[in-house]
């Protein structure tokens, strides 16, 4: 029989009757003759809630422990979604991570595919039934600790699977009908897209857009999975949603075709830093070690008077999510205390927001800065840093404008036009 994934995230199993609409489209497959993996999400807000309970209990916390609550939302879904599909007289049965197992890293809240083996989920298959219900975002170390993915992992997941067990395809349901120009929340002139190539996909999603997981797009991309995000509340069939393909399956050719952006971001610079061979890796090395995403970097070079003599100066400006500031400012005062930089000021601003555009089309087309700058500048929206590569560009700019830019770079680039 052929296999087909189908993925439900957080608000299409939010309650029973959204977990009984869910099961409908799995029973519309079981129909169409495919054995089906469903990957499901926790309820929406059971995660977070988790989450909460856990930095309410320690705030050094275990990450196994960690993990081993928050991974629990999803093993309520997945036993609730086998329990409705057998109410439809479909044979189907729910797999907790373990029990397949997903075997992962053992990096906890962020751990990676080991490798997933077919023979257990296979063998019921061939008993006969016809739906496997796995718990998404969750995995089994090699200790025998359970592990998640990292927040939006049950994308990853169901990439994993249709990678694993040659799916024909893999379908992401979700609370929108599609992958969009830019968030449909933040405008409505945003325009579903009927495909996107993996590559522009790969960088909305790492540049903010949480439709889907970053690595899940990866994935896909590195397996050749037929990826498709679509709607659960609304009817569908083999055309629905948005297809991410290769380049060269993409039917619109835009310069620009998509605009994301990421609220929490924070930007530190560190005033007056000597410059010389290796300060960059005297401060970016305890970054790293101390777990710090660092992003964007600008070097400003300048001078510095001591004495009867001018020293070569920098400011050093990065920019890392908001919520690792404190260990970003530890990182760097330990760092000076013990002599392996010195610099005269940490200046934190915590208020700032990413907005990038993306489009494969920019390899070869000039301009696209000035525009993207043009229309930043007739808003009067300041850029803080930017930030290219091959395909994107970014700026950090104050959060409060976020969505001002995001709309005013929407409407520059033509976006909400086919
Ligand atoms: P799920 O719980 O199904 O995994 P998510 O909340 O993780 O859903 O992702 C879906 C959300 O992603 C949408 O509700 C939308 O607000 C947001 N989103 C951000 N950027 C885009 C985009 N370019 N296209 C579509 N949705 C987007
Ligand atoms: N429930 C997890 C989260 O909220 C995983 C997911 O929904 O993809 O991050
Ligand atoms: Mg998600």
């Amino acid at each position: 029989m052929p296999v087909l994934v189908m993925k439900f995230g957080g608000t299409s199993v939010a309650d029973l009757a959204r977990i009984e609409n869910a099961a409908q489209k799995v029973k519309a497959e079981v129909a169409r003759g495919y054995d089906v993996i469903v990957i499901v999400s926790a309820m929406s807000g059971e995660t977070n809630k988790m989450v909460g309970f856990v930095e309410g209990t320690s705030k050094l916390y275990d990450a196994r422990e960690y993990d081993a609550v928050v991974s629990s939302g999803e093993n309520v879904t997945a036993g609730l979604m086998a329990l409705r599909l057998q109410e439809m007289d479909i044979p189907a049965r729910s797999w907790q991570g373990w029990q397949v197992p997903i075997n992962t890293t053992s990096a906890h809240s962020s751990a990676r595919f080991v490798s997933i083996p077919r023979d257990n989920i296979e063998a019921k298959f061939k008993e006969g039934f016809k739906v496997a219900v796995v718990a998404g975002f969750q995995g089994v170390s090699a200790e025998g600790r359970i592990t998640t993915l990292g927040r939006g992992g049950s994308d990853t997941t169901a990439v994993a699977f249709a990678a694993a067990f040659d799916a024909e395809r893999c379908d992401i349901y979700t609370d929108v009908d599609g992958i969009y120009t830019t968030d449909p929340r933040i405008t409505s002139k945003a325009r579903k897209l009927d495909r996107i190539a993996f590559e522009e996909m790969l960088e909305l999603a790492s540049l903010g857009a949480k439709v889907l997981q970053t690595r899940s797009v990866e994935l896909a991309m590195r397996y050749k999975v037929r990826l498709r995000v679509l709607s659960s509340f609304e009817e569908t069939d083999e055309n629905s949603g948005t297809l991410v393909c290769d380049e060269d399956e993409l039917m619109e050719s835009k310069v620009v075709s998509g605009v994301a952006y990421s609220r929490d971001e924070a930007k530190m610079t560190l005033v007056t830093v000597e410059d010389r061979p290796g300060v960059a890796s005297a401060i970016f090395g305890p970054l790293a070690e101390a777990g710090v995403n660092v992003d964007m970097i600008v070097q400003n070079i300048s001078e510095k008077d001591v004495g009867d003599r001018t020293v070569a100066v920098t400011d050093m400006t990065f920019s890392c999510p908001v919520n690792q500031v404190a260990r970003a400012q530890k990182a760097m005062e330990e760092a000076r205390a013990s002599g392996v930089i010195s610099y005269d000021d940490l200046v934190v601003d915590t208020e700032v927001a990413k907005v990038s555009v993306v489009g494969i089309g920019m390899r070869s087309h000039a301009g696209v800065a000035a525009k993207m700058f043009a229309a930043l500048s007739k808003e009067n929206v300041n850029i803080k840093v930017i930030g290219t590569s091959e395909i994107k560009i970014s700026v950090l700019i104050d959060r409060k404008y976020m969505e001002l830019a995001v709309q005013a770079l929407h409407d520059a680039f033509g976006l909400e036009k086919a």
